[in-house]
């Protein structure tokens, strides 16, 4: 099964592809991390995308689907796909409608997380992740049990995406209303499209959408 998460930033879709992953053993594919991934190593995508992502703008849409096929042909056809952060215009989901063919898979559900912007900006300036396991914790909503211990696999450090402050985050939601909300009539119209109520609590999100999955 290949679905696509999709809301705008802060909305959930990495925490809800984290859950997916595990209760489904699914794959999430989120052009983000990997573009965050190429930044780090330093790879020339990373070198070409650090500047754009910083400021919030998209990196183009040939570089996000040549690694979502590259993933596509490394994971194989008979692990489930979780599209996160990805398509996010037009052409990259007319791109993704042609790689999906090519690897032999089509799509199930395109998943919608319905959100409050206000209420995102104060979700997303305040997120933070473990360094080391990659697990998501919020200054407000979820800190670790033991202050500056991850619960999950137990290292000290921890990050913040620059990306993450106020200014960047309300262009960044710009960018998705009118480059990646006017990808949702074409999906309505093939009668994939489900919404679920994202300020819900997590684990509420993660079984509304289990829900639609069946
Ligand atoms: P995300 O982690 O999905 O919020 O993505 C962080 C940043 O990476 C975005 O603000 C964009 O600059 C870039 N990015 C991630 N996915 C895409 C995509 N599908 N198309 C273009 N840019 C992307």
């Amino acid at each position: 099964m290949d679905i696509i998460l999709l809301g705008p930033p802060g909305a959930g879709k990495g925490t809800q592809a984290h859950r997916l992953m595990e209760h489904h053993g699914m794959r999430q594919l989120s052009t983000g991390d990997m573009l965050r991934a190429a930044v780090k190593a330093g790879t020339p995508v990373g070198i070409k995308a650090k500047a754009i992502m910083d400021a919030g703008e998209l990196v183009s849409d040939e570089i996000v689907s040549e690694l979502i096929d590259a993933e596509l042909t490394a994971m194989g056809p008979d692990t489930g796909a979780i599209f996160d952060g990805y398509p996010r215009t037009e052409k990259q989901a007319e791109i993704l409608d042609g790689l999906l063919a090519k690897h032999g898979r089509s799509l199930d559900h395109v998943i919608e997380l319905d959100v409050d912007e206000d209420a995102l900006v104060a979700r997303i300036t305040g997120r933070y992740t473990c360094a080391n396991c990659g697990e998501g914790y919020h200054d407000t909503f979820k800190q670790p049990e033991v202050e500056g211990v991850c619960d999950k696999c137990g290292s000290t450090e921890f990050k913040r995406r620059p990306d993450d402050n106020e200014e960047t985050v309300r262009h960044r939601m710009q960018v998705y209303r009118s480059e990646t909300a006017p990808i949702l009539p074409g999906y309505e119209a093939r009668g994939i499209v489900s919404r679920v109520d994202g300020m819900a609590a997590i684990g509420d999100v993660t079984h509304a959408i289990d829900a639609i999955l069946g």
